[in-house]
């Protein structure tokens, strides 16, 4: 009999793990609170490197990911505008140029260009929503099941093992095993499982219809507002004529449903004022969307992904902060590998044990 594993989240992680398993046999069932990619998986920047974590534990995952990225888009058709490009680092100011001609056509002389990050060879680019809707659909002509339904509690064996989970509104979704990947959301499996905590860092972002007045080149500066306050914004353009624009992260809550995600006051029109000044081909271009999403993040940064400590059946992937679109392909093979054959093969999961960090008291949640 093919194993049932239920896979709680339908983001970037979620999917990518149900693909994995499916390719394998198994029968995921991936149950989403709100929508497949309606949270940080479809508003992020899509932007994937190939060595920017060289000396930290996340080496491995990433080049190995980033590999998979070019074999999922060959593979499967590239429905998500998966494309290589040039990367540049530069720095910009509010009250700084005259807004004539700069280093490029697109960008106002406000900007001095400092350096290259990153080429082809190192650099791509995929278009979230596209990318983790299209790996659902995917997974699901392999056999994934979608349930909509709100994870509200797991379903334990006699032995206490996990063997599928509650949704809100008293239905049972039953498997061999259960992954929590809630991304942010995360937090509230602590109710049910001993997780280390996951927090949601808020980042807001436009997108801009472009079509060919902006070349596949990404670009990461440093912009120091008239304030004197400085932001990091990211330039991403994408394969389908738009490009992505993001700064202005908050640690504003986290609100528990992940439908009423809203920006920041003022947040959108800070963005805008920014990108009017370094690009009058952003100034010229209509926007398309005024997003705002929140990344999951560890205590010390790095992932969780592996078995939840001293429960059977249960296994977690989440916490991939920045990188969560560049690693999800590795995190769902290495998952899978975890999950079928009992170890993952391609990376180390050691870094990323669970039990590493100390599980979060849910007492805590109640009080907040
Ligand atoms: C502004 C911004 C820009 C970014 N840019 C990049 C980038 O360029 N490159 C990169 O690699 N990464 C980037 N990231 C990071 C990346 O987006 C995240 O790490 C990744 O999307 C996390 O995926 P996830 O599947 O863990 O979580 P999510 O996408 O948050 O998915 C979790 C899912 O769980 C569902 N859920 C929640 N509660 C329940 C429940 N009780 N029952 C069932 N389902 C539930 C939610 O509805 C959601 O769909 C960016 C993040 C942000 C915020």
């Amino acid at each position: 009999m093919s194993r049932r594993i239920v896979i709680c989240g339908g983001g970037a992680i979620g999917v990518a793990i149900a693909w994995f398993l499916s390719r394998r046999g198994a029968v995921p069932i991936v149950v989403e609170r709100h929508a497949v990619a309606g949270a940080a998986s479809g508003k992020s920047g899509g932007f994937l490197a190939f060595d920017w974590c060289r000396g930290t534990a996340l080496d491995r995952l990433a080049r190995r990911s980033f590999e998979l990225h070019a074999e999922l888009a060959e593979e499967l058709g590239n429905p998500w505008g998966y494309r290589r490009l040039e990367t540049y680092a530069g720095y910009a100011a509010e009250n700084e140029g005259d807004s004539g001609p700069g280093q490029r056509p697109w960008l106002s002389d406000s900007v001095s260009l400092s350096g290259q990050l990153g080429s082809p060879q190192t650099t791509a680019l995929v278009e979230p929503y596209g990318f983790t809707t299209g790996l659902m659909r995917a997974a699901e002509t392999h056999g994934a099941e979608l349930r909509h339904g709100t994870v509200a509690d797991l379903l334990h064996d006699k032995s206490g093992a996990a063997r599928g989970v509650v949704l809100e509104d008293g239905e049972t979704v039953e498997g061999d095993g259960v992954v929590i990947a809630m991304g942010p959301w995360s937090i509230l499996a602590t109710r049910w499982l001993p997780l280390p905590a996951v927090y949601g860092y808020k980042g807001h972002s436009l997108i801009f219809r472009t079509d060919d007045a902006i070349p596949g080149e990404a670009l990461f500066l440093e912009y120091q507002e008239a304030s004197g306050e400085v932001l990091t914004p990211e330039l991403f353009p994408r394969a389908d004529g738009t490009t992505w624009v993001c700064a202005v992260s908050s640690t504003s809550p986290l609100p528990v449903d992940p439908a009423s995600v809203m920006g920041d006051e003022g947040a959108h029109a800070r963005l805008e004022a920014m990108c009017r000044t370094i690009s009058p081909a952003l100034a010229a271009a209509p926007i398309t969307a005024r997003q705002a999403c929140f990344r999951p993040v560890t205590d010390d940064g790095l992932p969780l992904i592996g078995r939840v400590p001293g429960v059977g059946g249960a296994y977690v992937a989440t916490g991939h902060s920045v990188w969560g679109m560049l690693n999800a392909p590795a995190t769902g093979e290495a998952m899978a590998e975890l999950i079928l054959d009992g170890a993952a093969r391609r990376v180390d999961l050691r870094h990323f044990d669970p039990g590493r960090l100390k599980a979060f008291d849910p007492a805590r949640l109640m009080s907040s």
